[in-house]
């Protein structure tokens, strides 16, 4: 606390310091109080009807108070009693019933019962939502109750702003809103951020969160944190997963399901509508719904990012005569805040969304819910429409199906008591904007591109959904919709081709798959079901014909061949035509012909056919058809009747090996006393390096002779070249000093020594207790400082120079 005289505020300061002081202490008298009358609470038997009916703290009551919130909902009447006495919480109620302050409240008032207050009190209680603006919206309601009186440190933890700064705030916070990636940067990455006395665990949206998306996240976070903690899940669509309950390792956990019992899942205030409109025809019923509702609030969704743009930005062109907004995941933060906060105070606006959009956030007064893509799954179509018809106020929902879509969802819908209707659009009042929209499109290669795009992630989006009953991509008319974008076009779509040209190749290999099996089967089962193409071939009526067509075709060719033509009279001849049409890549020659097969491959008759044997395979095989003869041109196929190969692995010098394989235990003892191994294997690798280093001493010496010689004969001749006076110079130096010098200190007396101190330096290797060390050492330090000048070439003159260097 900064000294009153300081800041020269004295009396505000003291002021404050004294109402907080008198806050504590009262505090002190209200939790024991508080405490009482919550353990009291009779769950089964008391009616909670208002806030006021619970035992809570004052600065809770004035907050809900403030915000007129008084008589509760069917969610928040179950379950907050439950988690004010602890209890864990997998609450599950429809959209727009309340949930948020189901769980803010008991966080609210658990933490100041227990007085988890202040920098040095740490995170008491996480909240962790799908997505940042719900994150946002659930932090505003936590403000707006918290802040008459309770005095916890609440951050938001959604990214978008430096890690560093909002490391700062985060040790000292109470109570934290998070999305879960943020949470697990932080947990992984600021080392001051202590989660161990965490007392409270929300996930809002609770299904999503648990789901694959946040799988990795969530189990990270749920990792850091402490096992005995409180834990509340809610959701519109909550599941009762074991599997999910075990992850979080709730206790024991109370199941609130307020509207379990109700004809439909969604609010009785929502009216809900399906029109069927092929997907060529969306833009159109969209724009001219539009154009029928500019006095209202709408809310519509799309599949992607791209086409959310798409639309926004060739109807935004058109001028709708109604504020458009777009909101998606590829925008910026700040553009989705704005966004957010537009079209939340908005009487009448129209906003285009991905499922970004889809959960949680609370937009006041949406008249409209368009689900213009279908949604991925009736949890989806559920939240989505949610954004309407909030806390009993009326709204409506329009789902676009196709023909294709209808049945499927429908059934997905009505599984999920989701009660739907259909309409129709009247005709008369639909306008055709494909023109408008193809000006555009040719006027603004931008917003041309944007189609193009927004048409592949749209087919892309069917294409991965994992529901097939309801998303068959071949029943939409792509070509057609691609023209209701205004495309010139319909864009090449890569995955399609390449899925269509899998198939048929998938087709060509099960067809050949049939065909080998053929081979392998004896001939009394060859009375079989499947007819593979060879079959065809011998039921072909026309042979003749075929036979006289081939015989033309073959009648000039070498002798070889042309005799197996003419033999051409019956099916068992077939196949050697058919050889000839694949071509023959290898022959295998007859057990009197010359062996072309592999170097080393070899023949012989038998009974049944021939025998053949090929590099490679231990065993031989046996030739006694033609297809097997064929088999033996295709390497592919001969490589599977190869023996297996040996496996190998490569060290670090790239050099193959068997791979290392530890040995049985009982043969490891068998060798001796595992020291003694060990001395062993020292003693044998030592005389190894030993060897190594004399030859390796050795090629550096030469090479160093090589090299001083190179450079005398240079400077030699230079020195010719330079004139006689030079040539003097140096003659009566005798040599250039310099190589003298060199000479001397490397190549005549210190070589010797060079290996002996090697030598006495391996003994430092290996054993860790040589004796007369510092006598060596010292020897070594010398000769180190003599070597400083020399240009080190090998490990061994490298460390002599770094000892050196070092002493
Ligand atoms: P959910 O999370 O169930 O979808 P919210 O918690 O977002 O619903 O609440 C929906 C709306 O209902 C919000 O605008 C909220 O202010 C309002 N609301 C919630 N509880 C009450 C209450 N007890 N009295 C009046 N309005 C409430
Ligand atoms: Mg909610």
């Amino acid at each position: 606390m900064v000294a009153p005289g300081i800041t020269g505020r004295t009396r505000p300061t003291k002021v404050k310091k004294q109402a907080a002081q008198q806050k504590r202490k009262r505090d002190d008298v209200d939790v024991e109080k508080l405490e009482q009358a919550v353990n009291d609470l009779d769950i089964k038997n008391g009616t909670f009807s208002d806030f006021t009916n619970l035992p809570l703290s004052d600065p809770t009551k004035q907050g809900l108070k403030a915000c007129h919130f008084a008589v509760m909902t069917d969610v928040q009447r179950k379950a907050i009693p439950l988690a004010l006495k602890g209890h864990d919480i997998l609450g599950a109620a429809k959209t727009g019933s309340g949930k948020t302050l189901s769980f803010i409240i008991p966080v609210l008032e658990n933490l100041y019962r227990l007085q988890h207050v202040g920098a040095d009190a740490g995170l008491g209680a996480l909240i962790l939502s799908p997505t940042r603006e719900l994150a946002i919206q659930i932090f505003d309601v936590l403000c707006k109750v918290g802040k008459h009186g309770h005095m916890f440190a609440a951050g938001l933890l959604i990214g978008g702003k430096s890690l560093e700064a909002e490391r700062q705030a985060l040790t000292r916070m109470n109570i934290l809103v998070a999305t879960p990636g943020r949470m697990l940067q932080h947990l992984s990455q600021t080392a001051a951020f202590s989660v161990d006395d965490l007392k409270m665990l929300v996930l809002d949206e609770a299904d999503r969160i648990l789901d694959m998306g946040f799988q990795r996240d969530v189990d990270a976070i749920v990792d850091y944190l402490p096992k005995d903690r409180q834990t509340l899940l809610f959701s519109a669509t909550q599941s009762k997963k074991v599997s999910d309950l075990a992850r979080l390792s709730l206790h024991d956990p109370e199941y609130v399901s307020v509207h379990a019992e109700d004809k439909s899942a969604t609010p009785a205030s929502l009216q809900q509508n399906y029109i069927i409109c092929p997907v060529e025809e969306k833009l159109d019923t969209l724009w001219s719904f539009i154009q029928a509702s500019k006095k209202s609030k709408i809310l519509c969704f799309f599949s992607s990012a791209k086409v959310v743009r798409f639309v926004f930005e060739s109807f935004r062109h058109m001028q709708p005569g109604i504020p458009l907004l777009h909101i998606h995941g590829r925008q910026k933060q700040g553009a989705r805040l704005d966004t957010t906060a537009k079209f939340s105070s908005s009487k009448n606006s129209c906003l285009f969304a991905t499922d970004v959009a889809a959960r949680g956030l609370d937009f006041p007064a949406v008249d409209f819910v368009i689900q213009v893509d279908c949604p991925d799954d009736a949890d989806t179509y559920i939240h989505r429409v949610g954004r309407t018809a909030r806390y009993n106020r009326e709204g409506r929902g329009v789902l676009f199906l196709t023909s294709s879509e209808e049945e499927g969802m429908l059934k997905r819908l009505e599984a999920k008591n989701v009660p739907v209707e259909l309409i129709n659009v009247r005709q008369k009042k639909r306008q055709s904007i494909k023109e408008q929209l193809q000006n555009q499109c040719f006027q603004d290669p931008a917003l041309k591109y944007l189609g193009q795009k927004a048409f592949m992630t749209y087919v892309k989006s069917v294409y991965l959904q994992k529901d097939k009953e309801v998303f068959k991509l071949k029943e939409y008319d792509l070509e057609a919709f691609a023209a209701s974008l205004g495309l010139p076009g319909t864009p090449r779509i890569k995955f399609l081709n390449d899925n269509n040209s899998r198939q048929k190749k998938q087709a060509s290999r099960q067809t050949m798959e049939l065909s080998e099996s053929d081979e392998e089967e004896d001939t009394a089962k060859k009375t079989k079901t499947v007819r593979t193409k060879y079959d065809r071939m011998f039921e072909r009526q026309n042979q003749d014909v075929f036979a006289d067509h081939y015989k033309k075709l073959v009648r000039d060719r070498p002798d070889d061949l042309s005799a197996a033509a003419d033999d051409f009279t019956g099916s068992a001849t077939i196949n050697a035509a058919d050889d000839d049409f694949l071509s023959i890549k290898r022959r295998i020659p007859a057990n009197d012909e010359e062996g072309d097969f592999g170097d080393d491959g070899d023949t012989s008759t038998t009974p049944g056919g021939r025998v053949v044997h090929i590099t490679g395979a231990s065993q031989p095989i046996v030739i006694d058809s033609n297809r097997r003869e064929k088999l033996l041109q295709s390497k592919k196929k001969l490589t599977k009747l190869m023996d297996k190969g040996k496996r190998l692995v490569f060290d670090d010098d790239g050099i193959a090996r068997e791979p290392y394989e530890l040995k049985d235990e009982a043969d490891f003892k068998a060798e001796g006393l595992p020291e003694v191994q060990r001395q062993k294997f020292i003693e044998e690798a030592r005389a190894v390096v030993q060897i190594a280093d004399v030859e390796d001493k050795a090629t550096a010496k030469a090479k160093r002779k090589e090299k001083l010689r190179k450079r005398k004969e240079r400077e030699r001749g230079e020195a010719e070249v330079d004139g006689d006076d030079a040539g003097v110079e140096l003659e009566d130096m005798g040599e250039d000093p310099l190589a003298n010098f060199l000479a001397d200190a490397q190549f005549t007396d210190e070589e010797d020594e060079v290996v002996e101190k090697t030598k006495k330096k391996e003994k430092k290797w290996f054993e860790s207790d040589s004796e007369g060390d510092e006598q060596s050492s010292k020897k070594k330090r010398k000769k180190a400082r003599r070597h400083v000048v020399e240009e080190p070439e090998t490990l061994e003159d490298m460390e002599t120079l770094a000892a050196g260097l070092l002493g």
